[in-house]
Formats: structure tokens, C-alpha cells, sequence
């Protein structure tokens, strides 16, 4: 409701009240006055009668003089205008005027009763000895009292209502006010962010949206910055939610500071930001702003103790090259967002053709993606782990492949992470889990002696609480004990662990499920780390693995992490073992299994069958 109308509003009401108000004072006065003119009528009625009681024996004796006394005696009442007193024959005997009172008893008695005027009131009454009329007596009273009387109600009744108006008008202006103040209130709150201060999502959607209509009308141009917290979730798990709003509102404070007045700011999301430069910034303007905030956002923040490390991740969408509609400049600057937190975050990326394109190429591998899921169009291939003492078969990794109906093999490598974007590698995974527990039962029915079948599980899968129950059950389904698999995580899994996934792993290990940390070496996950973590065996990544054994750097990694894996009682797995060097150095450092395309290449079921006969 605008000030205004509400203004009016009030008013209206406030009139109405007014009215009904004056119509019951009216009311009011109209039977007081009412009320009075009966008691004056009372009044002058007694006093006839006294007149009356007193003056019977001159009425009767004809005593004028008396008589004209008696009568003289309402000069005490000074609303007594006139008094007559009549003979049984209805004759004048005496009578009293006040001075300069009209004279309107005549020579002969008017008939009983009262009569009102608008200025008197005439009253006459018979005078009476022992039950018999003798005469009659007339009075004339002023009704002035009774205006005088009725006036001073009147105003004391006034008074009243301009005091009640007046409270009234008061407390309802106070009124207004404070529901225009919430009115206010609300409309601050539809459009701005309570923690920062900042515009919000709505408030920046209009704001977008104008934007983007006035580059379709003129030739300029605007840029649209996505900014997303790296971390910013530590932040509140480790301070707690009231220092994590305590920084938003800083990082918020911050980007202001960073930017013209002119740039628009707004917080989106939790832990994201917007930013819309206006008046045709080049690309290089944009380039450098980002820089800016991006080095804003690395300074650390204050938490009232320890500092809090967090970044800024940035996607660019420049409108209109990028996008001409809300929507699509929305889906770019966060697709370009998307893209620099994969590049390793705290930094800046604008849209590109290339993104799009990757962007269109995911979502078509996700509707791919869902079809293979129903259509069961996955199927496993197995890659052998050799003992690098015996040369023996010991271990197999379960890896997934997926023949797109036109795109042909498709790898993990791009389809897994769609799956996990998309919220279907709990399905996937299930999937694969099914067929591998599946293949075991058909290669142990065929005579073979089957080593523990390794199963790649994302992080995101561990997520789910009942991953243990799941996987129990799908064992369970095929007859399988828990040593049949070994389940390998990657690394980033055990980093930055929340409480819940550490259960989940902890649980899998204590339903005797073989723990694998995949990977290891690739990421920040410590070797000190490893003694706590519930796996039993370790990967060393291929990314270590393929500087072997020219590398000087790389082999004494390789033998820190095999020695240090050892007394901690696991045991390890090199992967991506590409050449006979690269195995023999792995055997001399005491890795124990070798995995790789040197030691052999992800094979189908059938083939595994074979690599088992020939081991
Ligand atoms: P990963 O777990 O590290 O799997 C090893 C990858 O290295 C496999 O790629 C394998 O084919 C490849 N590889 C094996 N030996 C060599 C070698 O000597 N040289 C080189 N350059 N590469 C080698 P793949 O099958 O493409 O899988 C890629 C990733 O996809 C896997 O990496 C794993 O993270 C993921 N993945 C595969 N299958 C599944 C699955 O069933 N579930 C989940 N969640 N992830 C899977
Ligand atoms: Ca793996
Ligand atoms: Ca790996």
C-alpha cells in the first residue's frame, strides 16, 4: 500500500468516525434537552402549587393585596417571567411581571395545562380548598436555563469529542506510520538480503532484466559477474553460522568497496554473489575488475580470531555478445563459474563458445545417460592388478563403459562427473555394482578362483547414509561375503571430511568391505593422514606413477609413500603402470600389486576368463 493510500484511507475512516460521533452527540443533546424541559416543567409546576397552597385564603377572601404579595414572591425565581392569579370566575386578581418581561397573561385565566414556546413555557393550575376549585394561578418561565444549560453540555460534549479526535487522529497517524514503516519494511525485505544489506536475488533479476532490455534498445553494453565463495561451507562448520553471516556481510562490504558506485551488487545465494558493470565496460575493464575482486576475496577475513581463508570464483557474461535474456545470461555467468572453480578456483572465467558447447555436449550425456540407465546400455570391463613379486593375478578394478548410440564409447572420465552433476551416479553405481557381483558369480561358476573385484564409489555416493545397507544387498542379492569387492575411494574423499562421511567409511570398513584410497598423491591428502583412515590398501596415482623412473623427485615420493604406506599397514597399488622400467622400479620401491596397460588393459567378463586360466 503506497503512503498515500494509506493516508486516504485513514482519512476516511477517520471522517466516518468524526460523523457517527457528531450524530450521537446530537442524539445526545436532543434528550438531555428533553430531560431538562421536563424537570424545569416539574419545577415551575411545584412552584404553582406552592403559589397556589399559599395564596388559597385570599383567593377565597378576595385579599388582593395579599394575594398581589404572594405572587410577588416569585421574584426570588428569576425564571419566572410572569405570574397571574385568577377568581373561580376566571378574573384577573393579581399579577407579577418581571421587568421587561412581555406581558402575555390577559384578563381572564387561560385553561389548565402547559404549553412550550421556543422561548417560555406557560403553565396554569387550579388553586383548590378542600377538594374544590377556587381560582387558578399562571406561570411564564424563561426557557434561557435551559438553552444556558443545554450549551454548557453542548460544549463540554464538544470538548470531548475534538479531545477524542484528536487522541484519535494521534494514535491512528502513529498507526500509519508504523504500518508504513513496515510496509517499508517488507518492501526492503522483498528486494534486499538481510545478512549483507546487498540486493537480493528478486532485486537483481529486475535489475538484470532492465539491463538486458536497455542493450536491445541502445548499442551499449554491461557485464555480468557470477561470484561464488570457495569454501565458504568451512567457514560456517568450523565458526558457526552467526561468524559465517559476520562474513558475508564482510565479503559483501568488501565487493562494494571493490567496485564503482555505479556497479550493481547483489547477493543470489547463500554463498553467492552478483555483480552487473554497466555503461560498457571493455573486456579488459572486466578482466581487470575480476582480478580485483579475485584478490579481494584471497585477503583473509576476520572471524574475531582465527582468520577465515576463503576465494572467489568468477564467471564473466558479457551482454549481449554472451546472452541477449535473462535466463541465458544467468545459465552463462554460471556455466563460466562452474568452469573456474574447476580451474582450481580463486580465480576468473568468462563464457565462451567453448563452455556452451560443453554445456549443451553434458546435458546431451545426461539424457544419454538416463536412457543407458534404463535401457541397461552400461556394461564393466576389468582391469588386472598383478602381484609385482609373483606376476600373479591378485586384484581387479571395476571400470564402467558406456557404447553411446551414436557418439560410440564414451569415457568415465566425462560421463562420470555429468552422472554426479545430474544425481544419477547413486543409480550408476548401483548399476555397476550389480553387474560386477553378477560376473563374479559367473566366473566362480565357470571354475575360477576370483581375486577381489575393486569398485570405483564417488564421493557423492558416500554422501547417501545407507551406502553400507546398499552395498551389503547387493552382495547379499548374489550370495557374495564382503571380501568378494574392495571398494576404492579417491583421495579428496578423506580431505576436509565432514563427520558423516567419515562414519559412512568407517561403517563399510567395520562390515569387513576393503577400503582403497585411489589416487593417492594426485591431492593434499597427507601421508600422517593415512594411519587414521579405516582403508587397507593404497593407490598410488597415475600421475606420479608416469614421471617413473627417470623422475628422480617422483621415485623418492614413490618410495616415501610405499614405506610410509607399509607401516601403516596397508598395502599398495600402482596405477597407470605404462612400461616394463616403470614395473621393475615399482617392484624394487616394494609396491605391492602393479596395475596399468603394461601389466594388462580393461577386459570384458570373457576375457577376464581367459586372463584367470592363464594365470
Ligand atoms: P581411476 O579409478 O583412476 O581408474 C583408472 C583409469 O586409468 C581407468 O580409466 C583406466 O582405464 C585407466 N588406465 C589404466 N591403466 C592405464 C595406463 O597404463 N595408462 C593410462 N593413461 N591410463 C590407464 P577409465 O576407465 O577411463 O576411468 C576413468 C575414471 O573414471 C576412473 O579413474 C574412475 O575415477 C572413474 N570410473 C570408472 N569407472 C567407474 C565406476 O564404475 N564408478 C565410478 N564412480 N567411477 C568410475
Ligand atoms: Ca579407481
Ligand atoms: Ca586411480
Amino acid at each position: 500500500m503506497t503512503e498515500t493510500r494509506l493516508r486516504n484511507y485513514w482519512r476516511l475512516s477517520l471522517l466516518s468516525t468524526g460523523s457517527a460521533l457528531l450524530m450521537a452527540l446530537l442524539l445526545l443533546l436532543g434528550d438531555h434537552g428533553f430531560r431538562e424541559r421536563e424537570e424545569l416543567v416539574n419545577n415551575v409546576a411545584t412552584q404553582a402549587r406552592l403559589l397556589a397552597a399559599n395564596v388559597t385564603a385570599a383567593v377565597v377572601f378576595e385579599d388582593g393585596r395579599t394575594a398581589t404579595e404572594i405572587i410577588g414572591t416569585v421574584e426570588s425565581s428569576p425564571m419566572i417571567l410572569e405570574a397571574a392569579i385568577y377568581r373561580v370566575d376566571g378574573s384577573l386578581m393579581a399579577r407579577f411581571q418581571r421587568l421587561n418581561a412581555e406581558v402575555q397573561f390577559g384578563e381572564r385565566a387561560p385553561p389548565y395545562g402547559h404549553i412550550y414556546s421556543f422561548d417560555d413555557i406557560k403553565l396554569v393550575t387550579p388553586v383548590e380548598l378542600e377538594g374544590r376549585t377556587v381560582g387558578s394561578i399562571a406561570l411564564r418561565a424563561s426557557m434561557d436555563d435551559l438553552y444556558a444549560e443545554l450549551g454548557r453540555v453542548f460544549v463540554s460534549m464538544l470538548l470531548i469529542l475534538a479531545t477524542s479526535a484528536a487522541l484519535g487522529s494521534y494514535v491512528s497517524r502513529k498507526m500509519r506510520l508504523q504500518m508504513v514503516e513496515a510496509d517499508n519494511e517488507i518492501e526492503r525485505m522483498a528486494l534486499y538480503d538481510g545478512v549483507t544489506g546487498l540486493a537480493n536475488r528478486h532485486a537483481f533479476e529486475l535489475s538484470l532484466t532492465q539491463t538486458l532490455q536497455r542493450h536491445a534498445r541502445d548499442k551499449g553494453g554491461s557485464a555480468l559477474l557470477f561470484i561464488d565463495v570457495d569454501d565458504f561451507k568451512k567457514v560456517n562448520d568450523l565458526f558457526g553460522h552467526q561468524v559465517g553471516d559476520q562474513v558475508l556481510k564482510a565479503i559483501g562490504d568488501r565487493l562494494t568497496k571493490t567496485l564503482r558506485g555505479a556497479d550493481i551488487v547483489a547477493r543470489v545465494g547463500g554463498d553467492e554473489f552478483a555483480v552487473i558493470l554497466t555503461n560498457t565496460p571493455s573486456p579488459e575493464d572486466v578482466e581487470s575488475v575480476a582480478e580485483n575482486l579475485v584478490r579481494a576475496g584471497a585477503e583473509p577475513f576476520d572471524t574475531g580470531g582465527v582468520p577465515a581463508h576463503i576465494g572467489f570464483s568468477i564467471g564473466i557474461c558479457m551482454i549481449p555478445q554472451d546472452a541477449a535474456d535473462l535466463e541465458s545470461a544467468l545459465r552463462s555467468a554460471d556455466l563460466a563459474m562452474y568452469h573456474a572453480k574447476q580451474a582450481g578456483k580463486n580465480t576468473h572465467q568468462f563464457f565462451s563458445a567453448k563452455i556452451g558447447n560443453k554445456a549443451r555436449r553434458d546435458l546431451d550425456i545426461e539424457a544419454g545417460l538416463r536412457q543407458a540407465l534404463e535401457h541397461d546400455e552400461l556394461y564393466v570391463v576389468y582391469q588386472p592388478q598383478r602381484s609385482s613379486r609373483s606376476g600373479r593375478i591378485e586384484g581387479l578394478e571395476a571400470l564402467v563403459r558406456w557404447r553411446h548410440p551414436e557418439r560410440g564409447i564414451v569415457s568415465p572420465l566425462e560421463f562420470i562427473p555429468v552422472a554426479e552433476e545430474a544425481g544419477l551416479i547413486r543409480d550408476l553405481g548401483r548399476v555397476v555394482l550389480d553387474h560386477v557381483c553378477r560376473d563374479i558369480v559367473e566366473l566362480r561358476g565357470s571354475g575360477h578362483v576370483v581375486p577381489p573385484v575393486a569398485v570405483n564409489v564417488s564421493a557423492r555416493q558416500v554422501v547417501q547414509e545407507d551406502i553400507g545397507d546398499e552395498i551389503l544387498a547387493a552382495l547379499n542379492k548374489y550370495g557374495l561375503k564382503p571380501e568378494a569387492i574392495k571398494i576404492e575411494l579417491g583421495e579428496s574423499v578423506f580431505i576436509n571430511q565432514p563427520a558423516a562421511h567419515a562414519q559412512a567409511i568407517g561403517d563399510l570398513a567395520k562390515r569387513g568391505i576393503q577400503i582403497a584410497i585411489d589416487d593417492f598423491g594426485s591431492g593434499n591428502l597427507s601421508l600422517d593422514h593415512l594411519r587414521h583412515l579405516p582403508a587397507s590398501v593404497l593407490k598410488i596415482d597415475i600421475r606420479v606413477i608416469r614421471n617413473l623412473p627417470d623422475n628422480a623427485e617422483a621415485l623418492a615420493l614413490v618410495k616415501g609413500i610405499i614405506a610410509i604406506g607399509h607401516a601403516v599397514g596397508l598395502s599398495l597399488v600402482a596405477e597407470g603402470v605404462e612400461s616394463a622400467m616403470q614395473a621393475e622400479c615399482l617392484k624394487e620401491a616394494g609396491c605391492d600389486l602393479l596395475q596399468g596397460y603394461h601389466i594388462g588393459l580393461p577386459v570384458r567378463k570373457q576375457d577376464v576368463q581367459l586372463l584367470l586360466e592363464l594365470d
